[in-house]
């Protein structure tokens, strides 16, 4: 049977390129940068005042002046004003121009105004302060943004401060999820007492929408001829099948056999884990990828968070990201020679060490238990003694 870390590396090597379009710029969160982006001016593009006060000539202070006569207000946005003596001020506002003349700021909570005069209440002032100089924090044409940069927050504010309205992007794969099985029916329908509702789908597309990707979701029945040609449909359309259930020892698990007549090669059926351990992963000759998860949703779930993610962010360009690790904090056994996704809460402990508290679930049926977890804690293969204190790579699914 193959290991987490086979299957693991052979996912990986089927990562895919899906190209690069171009989106606006605000539409792009989560998205992966496919070009260089350069700052189009000075970051400040000029002396910015950084609080609201006067504006002066510290030739003023070296000249022991404690009094400054207001000669004009200028707000964040004008045209500067000059001050033609020491003795005078510009009162000034935060995000303004610094005019030519002065080069020091001094703030309102340091002054007392009155009668058109500002007055200082302090006496540490020091050349230059309260500015925000042109150029400190980025020169024009300096490199700001890099290809293969994951869109967060920040780099969506800084494409919009240097004009890129729209941004190259990473293409995302087109994916469909399909479930399967007879026993499922929709959301809003009353199930008979044999019958659950569909759950896999909405929590696989929730996933993808948290990595800034549509999915579109199709459920297919139990039954080998209209199974074959739903995929062999999405095969055409499709860059990624993503699907659950139909794949363990059932007698109504007919779908590798359906991938096998639609000439989907089989990468490997069966992995040594626990959830997952029917977890099937194929590729066609088109170069369409196939991830069939088993339906259990505990083993669907850490499927798509252990395998799909590096996928895709592989194909995203997205530099892998660093193994997280915690340390378990109560003892546990697990006697199958199967690699154990363990369901945790993290936490951190006052030596701010994250750490890695078991949820006891009723086996990979019970998504209810899920919902009160943080991450799957990966143990070794190699043991099934695990003690407290012992750290282990963990999956988080909930802060991701
Ligand atoms: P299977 O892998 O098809 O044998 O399904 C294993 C278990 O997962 C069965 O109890 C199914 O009812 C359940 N299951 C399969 N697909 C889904 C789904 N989309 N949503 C919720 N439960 C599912
Ligand atoms: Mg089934």
């Amino acid at each position: 049977m193959t290991t987490v870390t086979e299957a693991e590396k052979l996912i990986l090597t089927n990562a895919g390129d899906f190209g690069a379009e171009i989106i606006p710029f605000e539409r792009s969160l989560g998205r992966v940068l496919a070009e260089n982006i350069k700052a189009d001016r000075d970051l400040p593009p000029f002396n910015r005042v950084s609080m609201d006060g006067i504006a002066i000539s510290y030739r003023a202070i070296e000249n022991g002046i404690t009094t400054f006569l207001i000669k004009a207000t200028q707000a964040a946005g004008d045209i500067p004003v000059d001050i033609n003596t020491p003795y005078e001020c510009i009162e000034i506002m935060t995000g303004a121009a610094l005019p030519a003349s002065a080069d020091t700021v001094i703030r309102y909570e340091d002054l007392e105004i009155k009668d058109g005069k500002a007055t200082l209440l302090v006496s540490n002032i020091k050349k230059g302060q309260n500015l925000h100089f042109k150029g400190a924090d980025k020169k024009q044409g300096n490199l700001i943004l890099t290809s293969g940069q994951l869109i967060t927050p920040a780099v969506i504010s800084l494409a919009a401060s240097v004009g890129e309205a729209e941004l190259r992007v990473k293409r995302n794969p087109k994916v469909v999820i399909l479930s399967s099985g007879d026993e499922l029916v929709e959301v809003a329908a009353t199930p008979s007492p044999y019958q659950i509702r569909r759950s896999n789908s909405y929590m696989v597309q929730a996933v993808l929408t948290q990595q800034g990707l549509d999915a579109d979701i199709l459920h297919i029945p139990d039954d080998p001829g209209i199974i074959k040609e739903r995929i062999q449909q999405c095969l055409k359309t499709y860059d990624v099948l993503l699907l659950s259930g139909g794949i363990s020892m059932g007698k109504f698990d007919h779908i590798p056999q359906a991938l096998k007549e639609l000439e989907v090669k089989q990468v490997f059926h069966k992995v040594e884990q626990r959830p997952g351990k029917p977890f099937w992963f194929g590729k066609h000759s088109n170069g369409v990828v196939v991830f069939a998860f088993p339906g259990n949703p505990v083993a669907t779930f850490m499927c798509v968070q252990r395998y799909f993610i590096p996928w895709l962010n592989a194909s995203q360009g997205i530099l892998p990201k660093r193994p997280a690790y915690a340390v378990l904090d109560t003892d546990f056994t697990f006697q199958p020679q199967l690699q154990y996704f363990l369901q945790v809460k993290l936490s951190f402990n006052q030596q701010g060490q994250l750490l890695a508290t078991p949820v006891k679930g009723n086996g990979s049926g019970d998504f209810a238990n899920l919902a009160g977890t943080d991450a799957f804690m990966e143990l070794p293969l190699a043991k099934n003694e695990f003690k407290k204190g012992e750290v282990y790579r963990v999956w988080n699914h909930r802060f991701s």
